[in-house]
């Protein structure tokens, strides 16, 4: 079973994927981890991502669609995968498309984790708490220019997906308990 979680910056996404992981034994690919993880790595990649992250913007398509083509690719990912964050653009969707196609395999469902965006503040505020302010993007300045991007480039894959029957929407403003469930009684 392949699955996208979408959702605004701070929605629930890799909470919800981290949840599918454990109960169902997918993989979730968050390319938001990856680019945390060459940034932590020092490679090239990582020291060209990090400006872009800390500002808030999107990491090229080219540069996401190749990180995700070479995950898929690992023998781990057989029984299916949950992207989270994922795709975030119309071209990303397209190669995600391309690359699902390519292999074979299809996409399940489309996951909109949906919550009130006055919340996502004071939800970032307290990951920045929880985490003791690892993520260098985790704060209002940046929240507010990632939830522009995503109105402006991401949002339009909301009717991307309903269009090809696949959206399905879950109150993300629920317990994170609540949230799960609802998103089992998507997957069956
Ligand atoms: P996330 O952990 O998903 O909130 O991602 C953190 C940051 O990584 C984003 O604000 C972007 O700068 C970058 N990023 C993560 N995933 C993508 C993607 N699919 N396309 C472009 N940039 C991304």
């Amino acid at each position: 079973m392949n699955i996208i979680l979408f959702g605004a910056p701070g929605a629930g996404k890799g909470t919800q994927a981290k949840r599918l992981v454990e109960g169902r034994g997918l993989v979730q690919l968050s390319t938001g981890d990856m680019l945390r993880a060459a940034i932590d790595a020092g490679t090239e990649l990582g020291l060209r991502a990090k400006d872009i992250m800390d500002r808030g913007d999107l990491v090229s398509d080219d540069i996401i669609l190749g990180m995700i083509a070479e995950r898929m690719d690992s023998p781990e990912c057989a029984n299916g995968v949950i992207l989270d964050g994922f795709p975030r653009t119309v071209a990303q969707a397209d190669g995600l498309g391309q690359m699902l196609a390519d292999r074979d395999w299809a996409l399940d469902h489309v996951i909109e984790i949906k919550v009130d965006e006055a919340a996502l503040f004071a939800r970032i505020e307290t990951r920045a708490a929880e985490t003791g302010g690892t993520r260098s993007d985790d704060n209002a300045e940046t929240l507010k220019k990632r939830l522009a991007v995503y109105h402006e480039n991401t949002a339009p894959l909301l009717p991307y997906y309903e269009a090809k029957g696949l959206m399905r929407t879950v109150d993300g403003m629920q317990s994170i308990d609540e949230v799960g469930q609802a998103i089992d009684s998507i997957l069956g």
